[in-house]
């Protein structure tokens, strides 16, 4: 059943019991929302906004990015029914097996669930995300070089694919323009959640369980006010709530001419082994195709600088066995604590604090990129298999341009998850810590965030919250 609380009569659920309630109704909140309903158990989905966007719904979203140049919080993530999936460009990729064995970075690196525990998932999630479950090229190109696959979703857009299944669910109610807006109970248990509408309509829900679905900035946001408003009442007052909040660098690094095997797979990345000997993180670099006529111009250029290696490539440029590809990277941030979602001093229409987001490049963020660039070019002219030309900042080791990709949109940490409420906010079935009954779903549990794309794994973790809810 879908209910607007701006415009329809909620008093039928003034005295109903649910056994859970979910926050946010992105592409974690209805993954949860659809396993638990067949179950048999009654939940209320409570999202901000309506059926499609509108100003006020967004409006909340806006805030402040102090340090290193990022997107603006409201054009990065869609505050309506579907979240931020009804813009995704559907890059899918699950966690590397490395990703589990980064201790040796220190125990603040390390998930407290093992790749088995998350991947037992990965076929249900690629199901879901309409993708296929294989992302092996099988054996390493060398001991340092990897290919890699990004399985591309149609995309999916969460809203559209399951609204019909959740509207004639008998077990969910999706309550549309219901904004999260209090708590109550008592002994680190929560008894019901107010909703608020752009009316001024007020929904009360009690429920056995809570979750937070609300995307990888508001689910810190929300902690954040509640910690304030309430202390350690309902969770943990002492977890670092807000801290290691991680995004993807994504910058182009130069243009490469290359040979069509190497042209053709577009991902390569250093293998486990080799990050681990480096100490460093991932990075996934990317081929994409120049435009035509750009490869002639390219070879030409390497002509006068190298007559002989020009002479090859023209040859090959002529049988069309190379090609001119932007040389591109996006890789994985460290945890760091500072880098932060705080409350700000500006308040939304609710009354509630808007976020400040303090997000920097540190130093093993540049390490990892310029190690693993300087590896995978290694192999390149070692293997004779073209040349890249990287751009002056990297080269020189210059500040990032600012007028570049910058990042992936990819918002990650803030609540993450840890075996100890020292290093994170929830445990390993994502159940905040110092709380009875408070749950968060997404990619704020991300312990470390990995180089690849958020969602596979925000819809993998949902499945397995969703297991451990129904056990
Ligand atoms: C342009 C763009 C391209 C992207 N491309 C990719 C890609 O190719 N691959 C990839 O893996 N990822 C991609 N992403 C990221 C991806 O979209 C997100 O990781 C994913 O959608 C997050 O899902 P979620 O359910 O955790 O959060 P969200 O989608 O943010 O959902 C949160 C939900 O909570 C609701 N909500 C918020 N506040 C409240 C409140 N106070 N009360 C009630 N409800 C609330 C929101 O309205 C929203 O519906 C992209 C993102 C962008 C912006």
């Amino acid at each position: 059943m879908i209910l607007d609380l701006d415009t329809n009569n909620t008093d039928d659920f003034k005295n109903s019991v649910f056994d859970f309630c979910i926050v946010g109704a992105g592409a974690a909140g209805i993954t949860l929302a659809l396993q638990l309903q067949k179950a048999g158990f009654k939940i209320a989905l409570c999202e901000a906004g309506g059926i499609d966007y509108s100003i006020p719904s967004q409006d909340p979203y806006k805030g402040n990015v102090i340090g290193d140049p990022y997107f603006t919080l409201e054009g990065s993530r869609l505050r309506y029914f579907g979240g931020s999936t009804n813009h995704w460009a559907g890059w899918c990729r699950p966690f590397s097996s490395v990703d589990f064995s980064r201790g040796y970075l220190g125990e603040e690196y390390q998930w407290p669930i093992t790749e088995k525990e998350l991947n037992s998932h990965l076929d249900e999630a690629s199901e879901i995300l309409e993708i296929a479950n294989d992302f092996e090229y099988g054996s390493h190109l060398t001991d340092q070089i990897k290919k890699i696959k990004i399985q591309f979703s149609p995309p999916v857009r969460f809203s559209k694919k399951f609204k019909s299944a959740i509207d004639n669910s008998k077990n969910i109610v999706l309550f549309l323009n219901s904004n999260l807006f209090d708590l109550a109970g008592d002994a680190n248990r929560i008894s019901s959640a107010t909703f608020k509408s752009y009316t001024g309509n007020i929904l009360n829900i009690t429920a056995g369980k809570f979750i937070l679905a609300m995307g990888g900035i508001e689910n810190s946001r929300f902690l954040l006010w509640f910690r304030e408003k309430y202390g350690d009442k309902f969770f943990s007052a002492s977890t670092p709530v807000g801290n290691y909040w991680m995004e993807h660098p994504h910058f182009t690094l130069g243009q490469a001419i290359v040979e069509y095997p190497i042209g053709n797979t577009r991902f390569y990345s250093l293998t486990g082994k080799a990050q681990i000997q480096k100490g460093i993180l991932g990075c996934s670099f990317r081929f994409d195709l120049q435009p035509e006529g750009s490869t002639e111009a390219m070879v030409r250029e390497v002509s006068c600088l190298a007559p002989k290696l020009g002479k090859k490539l023209s040859d090959l440029a002529e049988k069309n066995l190379i090609c001119g590809v932007r040389f591109r990277a996006s890789w994985e941030q460290a945890p760091t604590y500072s880098n932060q979602i705080k409350l700000s001093d500006s308040l939304d229409a609710f009354g509630i604090p808007r976020v400040n987001l303090y997000w920097k490049k540190e130093p093993l963020d540049r390490l990892t990129l310029t190690e693993s660039v300087n590896a995978f070019s290694r192999w390149v002219t070692q293997e004779n298999l073209g040349r890249i030309r990287l751009k002056s900042w990297i080269v020189n080791d210059l500040d990032y341009p600012a007028n570049d990709e910058l990042a992936g949109n990819h918002h990650m940490g803030g609540t993450r998850m840890a075996s100890t409420p020292k290093f994170g906010v929830v445990d390993k079935n994502c159940k905040v810590f110092g709380s009875q009954n408070l749950y968060i779903a997404g990619s704020s549990v991300f312990t470390t965030s990995g180089s690849n794309n958020p969602t596979l794994p925000i819809v993998q973790l949902s499945l397995r919250l969703a297991q451990h809810l129904m056990a």
